[in-house]
Order: structure tokens, then C-alpha cells, then sequence
């Protein structure tokens, strides 16, 4: 292992560090012309954590090349503190930034740029709280973790899972929350039904099988589905408080004298923690299943991509205890998911909180104000001191 003070010096400050990473793209998307590779982000912060003198792991996510998860050490042995990070940033629309997005702009006591607040503005925190204690006799492991393509796929944090990596006892997700911890989010599924059936002349219903009036029932059957969730399941915790299904959008039939032979529809169903996504899905084939049988329908139904799990910590767990006690906000839900689904269930109790507001998330002329920027290493470190020391 290298020296510690012969190498810190090597490591810029704040943000000289940001200044960094927001200059190199890594934007995440399912359109191939927008998605970049993270790989120089992973061996920017890979170069930095080395220097301090964390071990540094970097694994290639399976099947998506040029994307990485980093998972840096500092210290050994079993459990310890994980702050988790993604590197990745959406796309952006140039005309509607005042500045470059990819240089670190100062002005109004911000720092604007791609990524300021979502979140490669948390690293340079992290590894500024991290510097403190280097050389320091850590009793469990500091863990700083950085994760490929949030923004598009959470597939880094899920390759993380079934990987089993890091083990950590706590994890902290540094996403913009305004440093208020949050110990909830609901969960998010997009699910494609599709009915096929046979088109035929309109003058005669014997001539086919109509797909649309498959689909009428299908979605009386979903409105219904959401009546009863509604019913059942509510937490108080969350701003809207029930599960929500959203019909999307619909596409079916070409002529209104040609029986309707095909008929897709796109929904979005926001789980409750408590709910589970598989059961869900269940639940709804069994009611559209019998519709497509006594119609002759050939049916297809699956997820538009593999969802986010709903999240919760429970209130006394000594994250978020730690958490509140530093910050002096009570964790609340937020209505935007995260990869915490993930880390929790590689064993971690998990929380999220960061600088900066979500607001200003995916938003052109992104920042972050320079009054979160000492606070956060401020309670970093007292994490550190409380769950390594
Ligand atoms: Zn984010």
C-alpha cells in the first residue's frame, strides 16, 4: 500500500475534483447515440481512492461493455459503512443551459454543470469526509461505492446484487435530498399487455376476434385491481399515499369497419413498500388470463423493463437514527426511486440522503449550492466516526 501522506497530495480538493468529473461525460440512456461509457469516471475516482489508500476494485457490469462498478476500501475485515454513488447523468438539451454542462460554472454561490447535484457532486464529498481518516485505525471498513447506468437501467446496482458485492453493514445513497434523509420510496413497474385475435369484415362479428373489446375488459379489470390495492394498502408516510396505475398508452386496430385484430397497451403501477412486484404481476395475469381464454385471445404480457422494488428502512433502525441525530430532519419518502432496493438486499441497511435538491435534477442549468458542501462532509464524517471508528 502506497504512503498515505506522500500520496494525498496527489488528490485534488473539492472542487478541483468535481471540476473533473463533470468534464467527463457518462450519460446513461437506452438510445445508443445518447449512452456514453463511465469508464473514465470509474478510473478518475479509482486514481484518487488509490492514492488514500483504499483498495479498489473495478468490475465490468456482465453484458453492458464499457460499463463499471467501482467499489473502493478503506481499512478490512467484515461490515463497515458503504457511500454509494452513481456516475452516470442523463442526457441533456444544450440550447436550454446558460453554460457548458460538462465545465464547472460558478456563479450565485452555485456550481452548475451535468451531474453537479445528481449526483457526481457527492464523490468529491465523500473522498473529502474519507481524507480525514486515512492512517486511521478503522475497526470496520469505509467502503466508497460507485455504480454504472442509474439513470437508464439500475443494471449496476443489480449486477452488484447478484454479484454479493460490497458487504457493508450500512450504506448511505448520496442522491439529492438536500441532506434530509430519506427511509422510503415507492417502487416503479411498467408492464405491456397485448391482445392478438382475427380481423374480419365489421358486418359480420363471427368473421374474427376483436382484440379491442378484450382490452375494454382487460382494463375494467385493471381499474378495478387499483380500487382494490387503494383500498388495502396506504401509507401516510408518502405524499400521494396509495399505490397508483397509470394507463399510459393504448394502440390497436386500423378501420372502424375491420374487426380489431391486434391491441397493446403500455401501464405503470407504483408499489407501496410492502407490495411485491412478482405477486402483482400475478395478480394480474389471473384476471386477464380467463378474459383472453374465453375470447380466444393469444395474450402477452410482460415487463416493459425490470422494475425498481419499493424501498423501506424501518424508522428505528440505527442508520436512520444516526442519520436524524446529524441532521435534525426526521426520514421521510420520496417519490422518486433509487438503487436502494439493491444494496438492502445485499444485506445493508440502507438510507438515502445527499446534497443537493431534486429539483434541480434533470433540469438544464443543474447546480449545486455551495452552502451543502461543507455540511455534507460535516456529516459524512460524523457517519464515519459513528459506524468505523
Ligand atoms: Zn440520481
Amino acid at each position: 500500500m502506497p504512503q498515505s501522506d506522500s500520496k494525498t497530495v496527489a488528490v485534488p480538493g473539492i472542487r478541483d475534483m468535481l471540476a473533473r468529473l463533470i468534464s467527463l461525460p457518462s450519460i446513461s440512456s437506452a438510445s445508443a447515440s445518447w449512452d456514453h461509457s463511465n469508464e473514465p469516471v470509474v478510473r478518475t475516482l479509482a486514481e484518487w481512492l488509490e492514492a488514500l489508500g483504499f483498495a479498489v476494485e473495478i468490475l465490468e457490469v456482465p453484458g453492458m461493455p464499457g460499463k463499471f462498478n467501482l467499489i473502493g476500501t478503506l481499512g478490512r475485515g467484515p461490515g463497515g459503512l458503504v457511500l454509494s454513488g452513481h456516475t452516470d447523468t442523463v442526457p441533456f438539451d444544450d440550447k436550454r443551459w446558460q453554460s457548458d454542462p460538462f465545465t464547472l460554472t460558478e456563479r450565485d454561490n452555485r456550481w452548475y454543470g451535468l451531474g453537479t447535484c445528481d449526483m457526481k457532486g457527492f464523490f468529491p464529498l465523500a473522498i473529502e469526509a474519507a481524507r480525514a481518516f486515512v492512517g486511521e485505525d478503522l475497526k470496520e471498513p469505509l467502503i466508497i461505492l460507485a455504480t454504472a447506468d442509474e439513470e437508464s437501467s439500475m443494471d449496476g446496482a443489480r449486477a452488484l446484487a447478484e454479484a454479493g458485492k460490497p458487504r457493508g453493514r450500512y450504506a448511505v445513497i448520496g442522491e439529492p435530498t438536500s441532506l434530509k434523509p430519506v427511509r422510503m420510496h415507492k417502487g416503479i413497474m411498467m408492464e405491456r399487455l397485448k391482445f392478438e385475435g382475427q380481423s374480419g369484415h365489421s358486418s359480420n362479428p363471427a368473421l374474427g376476434r376483436n382484440a379491442m373489446e378484450g382490452m375494454h375488459e382487460a382494463l375494467s379489470e385493471l381499474l378495478m385491481l387499483r380500487s382494490a390495492w387503494q383500498e388495502k394498502y396506504r401509507n401516510p408516510n408518502f405524499e400521494v399515499q396509495f399505490p397508483t396505475l397509470n394507463l399510459g398508452c393504448i394502440h390497436g386496430g386500423d378501420s372502424p369497419n375491420r374487426i380489431c385484430a391486434q391491441c397493446e397497451l403500455h401501464f405503470d403501477l407504483r408499489p407501496l413498500p410492502g407490495m411485491d412486484m412478482d405477486t402483482l404481476r400475478q395478480t394480474i395475469l389471473s384476471k386477464i388470463q380467463p378474459i383472453a381464454k374465453r375470447r380466444e385471445l393469444a395474450l402477452e404480457f410482460e415487463p416493459l423493463f425490470d422494475g425498481v422494488p419499493p424501498f423501506e428502512t424501518p424508522a428505528d433502525a440505527a442508520l436512520v437514527e444516526a442519520c436524524e441525530k446529524l441532521t435534525g430532519h426526521t426520514a421521510h419518502a420520496v417519490a422518486f426511486a433509487t438503487e436502494a432496493p439493491w444494496l438492502q438486499k445485499l444485506g445493508m441497511e440502507t438510507l438515502v440522503m445527499g446534497p443537493g435538491s431534486i429539483d434541480q435534477a434533470h433540469q438544464p442549468d443543474e447546480f449545486i449550492e455551495l452552502s451543502q458542501l461543507e455540511p455534507t462532509v460535516e456529516i459524512l464524517r460524523g457517519l464515519i466516526r459513528r459506524f468505523c471508528l
